[in-house]
């Protein structure tokens, strides 16, 4: 925990959330968003949070906000015990629900360290998530690149300091010219962008560029 946090944190927040039972879901929550655990913007897209500086989404129903490193920026004096103000930065929950009131604090990524201020049954928090996941709408854009073609890793070489990955599709094996990835991952190729997927088919952080597709082999 954030020494700030430690001295002066909002008495308001102290209900410790259930990492087990509660970070997948969440975790799951940000990815439909298009964020990553720590609550930033994972294909490289920006939303418009308008005066909400320290958010990277803010809508009508909810906000995220980045574990926050910096400094105060109330201009409180720590010192002398002085509060911090309920808009200085290191205050600012990390989730806001705004129907329900509801603020969630983290410490580095969600929901590691956690806290609420309100205690919350399992069945209450999936409310919440329905509620956020409706704000979005169906046509909700995550910035994800659209696929063109996504297959599996069959395998990888190298010639002259190039990387070659072979893929299979549904249509067929596909050689790829790229920086790399490993056999046994799935890929999602958009143009010259590629997305790295475990077999779960869960999204990888990490996007990597290759060159245009040079064959096809059948
Ligand atoms: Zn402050």
């Amino acid at each position: 925990m954030e020494l700030g946090q430690l001295c002066f944190g909002n008495p308001t927040e102290r209900f410790a959330l259930d990492r087990e039972t509660l970070s997948e879901r969440f975790h799951d929550f940000l990815e439909r968003i298009g964020l990553s655990i720590y609550g930033t913007s994972r294909w490289g897209k920006t939303f418009d949070t308008g005066s909400d500086h320290y958010a990277t989404f803010r809508n009508d129903t909810f906000a995220i906000r980045p574990y926050y490193w910096g400094e105060c920026t109330c201009g409180c004096n720590e010192e002398i015990g002085q509060p911090h103000s309920d808009d200085c930065a290191l205050m600012l929950p990390n989730f806001e629900h705004f129907p329900s009131g509801l603020k969630v604090t983290w410490y580095k990524y969600a929901l590691r360290g956690a806290f609420s201020n309100q205690e919350l049954s399992d069945g209450e928090f999936n409310g919440i998530f329905a509620s956020c996941l409706d704000s979005l709408g169906p046509d909700f854009d995550t910035g994800k690149p659209k696929t063109d073609i996504s297959g599996e890793v069959l395998s990888v070489s190298s010639r002259n300091f190039a990387r070659f990955v072979t893929l299979k599709t549904s249509t067929g094996q596909v050689r790829l010219h790229m920086s790399g990835t490993k056999p046994g991952t799935d890929l999602l190729v958009a143009g010259r962008k590629v997305a790295i997927a475990t077999r779960e088919g869960r999204p990888l952080p990490s996007i990597v560029f290759v060159e245009p597709v040079v064959e096809h082999s059948h």
